[in-house]
């Protein structure tokens, strides 16, 4: 299917400015996006996988990974080819990376909002996120999904590279209940060369998504000899912290993957190194994914450090939740940051 991209504006130049991400790309007729997505046609830009599916799963949230979230719950999980990256270590690259790849090809298949809606409550999830690759580049279908979800009482999940335009984000505010957006890296270099993009942008996508009231968790890859120093780790902390202690940080192990088939994993004892050095910036909720460690993934209360959600298992496959459904710790009776109903 292919829809209008409306989130986009004709330039006094006879370009089309699509005003998804920060790429901005200033397209002429027939011209394609960065994300190989969109692409002006009849003098309008175009949404060529609106409806087309590339991956359609059931995760748990705990996957996304979204860890103050609806616990225990599962997402209805949806992605399409199409990315605005190019991210070297990218997991799903066969994919995001699909169109850019194969001479503009673009695969799914088809899944109006309403089927996925549907398919989501038939299925039991409480959710529906928009992940596998950038939701960004595949904005209407996201809006009109995300629209629909929320009439029936589900909530919405984006699992972003955070190029979102404050645009975008003021679009999206009113039915993204949830984001989990990655830092990938702190400086401009890494962004430039690893991933075909900028910091800056990333950067002010968090804050402004935090200011709108969007529940934010971060994740960030911790690369070995890559973005693994002391200085870049302590760096994102530190971002982190000065938006809000309160945001939960993922911290990742890569395992070599697409372009970086030449670097380690991720040892558990970075992941560690970076968790002591977020709590040290005074996060108060530090999670390591990947690799399997209980110690690490699990939630604890930052006013009486009692464990209050354990989690074991590699995806979230045992969570044992002891909030209740406002999030109240039943230790002390501290209400814990996050969305829980
Ligand atoms: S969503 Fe695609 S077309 Fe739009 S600005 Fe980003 S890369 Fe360019």
């Amino acid at each position: 299917m292919v829809e209008t991209a409306w989130l986009s504006k004709k330039l006094g130049s006879g370009k089309i400015l699509c005003q998804a991400c920060a790429q901005a790309c200033k397209l002429d007729e027939g011209e394609y996006g960065i994300c190989g997505v969109r692409k002006v046609e009849s003098g309008e830009l175009k949404l060529l996988v609106y409806g087309l599916a590339a991956a359609v799963n059931v995760d748990p949230v705990e996957k996304k990974p979204m860890f103050h979230f609806l616990p225990a719950s599962t997402a209805f999980s949806v992605g399409t080819v199409g990315c605005n990256f190019s991210c070297k270590f990218c997991q799903n690259y066969d994919i995001s990376q699909y169109p850019k790849e194969h001479n503009h090809q673009i695969f799914g298949r088809e899944l109006p909002p309403e089927r996925i809606v549907d398919l989501a409550i038939e299925k039991g999830c409480e959710s529906i996120a928009y992940t596998y690759n950038e939701p960004i580049v595949f904005f209407e279908y996201t809006y009109d999904t995300a629209k629909l979800a929320h009439e029936k009482g589900l909530k919405n999940i984006y699992v972003t590279s955070g190029f979102e335009t404050h645009k975008a984000i003021d679009l999206l505010e009113p039915y993204i209940d949830g984001m989990n957006i990655d830092i990938k890296g702190f400086t401009d270099e890494f962004y430039k060369e690893i991933c075909g993009a900028r910091l800056k942008p990333v950067l002010e996508c968090v804050k402004y998504a935090h200011e709108k009231g969007i529940w934010v968790e971060i994740t960030t890859l911790l690369i070995p000899g890559k973005n693994d120093s002391d200085e870049e780790i302590r760096n994102i902390a530190k971002f982190i912290a000065g938006i809000s202690p309160y945001i939960p940080w993922h911290l990742s192990a890569f395992y070599p993957m697409y372009k970086m088939l030449d670097v380690p994993p991720t040892p558990g004892s970075t992941l560690r190194r970076a968790y002591k050095i977020g709590q040290e910036e005074g996060l108060k909720y530090l999670y390591v994914g990947n690799i399997d460690d209980e110690d690490y993934e699990s939630t604890y209360c930052p006013k009486c450090s009692k464990r209050v959600i354990d989690r074991q298992g590699h995806i979230g496959q045992y969570v044992t939740n002891e909030l209740d459904d406002n999030g109240i710790c039943p230790y002390c009776g501290y209400s814990l940051e996050g969305v829980w109903h």
